[in-house]
């Protein structure tokens, strides 16, 4: 039981933290980018206010066009683009890679939008770098390029314009100079991810192989090939562990030892390979019928054990006894006499008991069932 519990939580403990980490971390980084840019309309909006004076004398228009102009409207944009983005990003139909593209829509939005109304070059310098390195240290490499080329476009729509708009300030502009800058910037940095971000990968995927190869080698330790059940060494593992459980909890737990009968004269007349073949159905039976109830074990060659736990011996039995029966009318193709039997021995944890003498009364109770002629299960007293 403690066997499987062990593989199945380490897999699954590698599988979701595998998952989660990056469920997670893309959770985050939206929410992170979200809590910015709300952080960033704040401080623009407060901006605005202290501004407000001297922008208005300077812009020459009367107060009321003013606030619609350069706080109410780009402030309803700003909050409308965050509420739409905040339902987006915590609705559970959406993708995550769909999620990171609508955070990075949010950017440009919010980003764009202080840069147009105020014709900052600020914003310019910040969004390709904000959005670049966001991309590359959260999200995907096609958002990157995605978001570079988007930068690309705006730098360039909003340089002509505060070019045109601006033709006194800045007639000594080199404007396609800094243009060119920026672009080249911009290529650069998206250049550097797409380099950062294919090392990273490269890293993560060969941590994770090895972690999964860790999981198949602690596997193999534990699981007979042949049969698929459970080894010795992880049945040994688990009657401790069961002795430990029974002894907190009280509950009733059953050694069932099986070994089938006269199997040298099985494989001597019909060969190794078939004898392999009564093995496995065997084992197969065992695992199906014990599934919900214990956990099943190749002990030895052809001696198997069930580890039931929390069970009333009525329901081992109904078990022990259905798996007996069914396997002596089990058809092997290669026979051409009786089926094959087995033997059984059932010992219920006695409190105090060492896993060593529990084990034993097993299988005096199976020997017993061998002594009084076979195809039989003896429950020790
Ligand atoms: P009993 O009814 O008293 O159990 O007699 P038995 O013949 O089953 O017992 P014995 O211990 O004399 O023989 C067991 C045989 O099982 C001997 C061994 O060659 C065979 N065996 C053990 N492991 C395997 C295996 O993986 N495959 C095959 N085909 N035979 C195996
Ligand atoms: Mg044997
Ligand atoms: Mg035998």
């Amino acid at each position: 039981m403690y066997g499987k519990m062990y593989t199945n939580l380490l897999a699954w403990g590698i599988k979701v933290m595998n998952d989660m980490y990056k469920e997670d971390i893309e959770a985050r980084w939206q929410l992170l980018v979200w809590r910015t840019v709300i952080a960033i309309c704040g401080v623009t909006f407060a901006l605005s206010w202290i501004l407000y004076g001297v922008h208005r004398v300077e812009k020459n228009i009367g107060s009321g066009l003013y606030m619609l102009e350069y706080i109410f409207i780009p402030m309803a944009i700003q909050i409308i683009t965050l509420v739409v983005c905040y339902f987006m990003i915590k609705a559970d139909n959406i993708s995550n890679e769909k999620k990171n593209y609508v955070v990075i829509g949010l950017i440009f939005v919010s980003i764009g939008v202080i840069s147009f109304t105020y014709y900052s070059v600020l914003p310019l310098i910040m969004l390709p770098i904000l959005t670049i390195v966001a991309t590359a240290l959260f999200a995907d490499q096609s958002l990157t390029i995605w978001s570079g080329v988007v930068v690309a476009i705006l730098t360039v729509i909003d340089m002509v314009r505060y070019h045109f708009e601006y033709t006194d300030s800045v007639a000594g502009l080199n404007w396609v100079g800094v243009l060119s800058i920026f672009l080249l910037l911009i290529i650069l940095l998206c250049v550097m991810v797409v380099i950062v971000n294919t090392h990273t990968k490269a890293l993560m995927s060969s941590i994770m192989g090895s972690y999964n190869r860790q999981v198949t080698l602690m596997s193999e330790l534990m699981i007979d090939p042949m049969t698929g059940l459970y080894n010795r060494r992880s049945f040994e593992d688990s009657l401790e562990k069961e002795i430990e459980r029974a002894e907190q909890t009280g509950a009733k737990s059953y050694v069932t030892i099986f070994d089938i009968d006269h199997f040298k004269e099985v494989n001597d007349t019909y060969g190794h390979s078939n004898g392999d073949i009564v093995i496995k159905a065997l084992c197969k039976m065992m695992k199906e019928k014990s599934k919900d109830m214990g956990l099943a074990f190749r002990y030895g060659g052809e001696e198997f054990v069930i580890l039931f736990h929390d069970v009333e011996l009525s329901k081992v039995m109904n078990i022990v006894e259905d798996i007996r029966t069914e396997f002596r009318c089990y058809y092997f193709h290669f026979m051409n006499k009786d089926g094959i039997t087995c033997s059984c021995g059932v010992a219920e944890y006695i409190k105090g008991e060492s896993s060593k003498a529990w084990f034993n009364r097993a299988d005096s109770a199976l020997y017993k069932a061998k002594e009084s002629g076979r195809n039989r299960t003896v429950i020790s007293e």
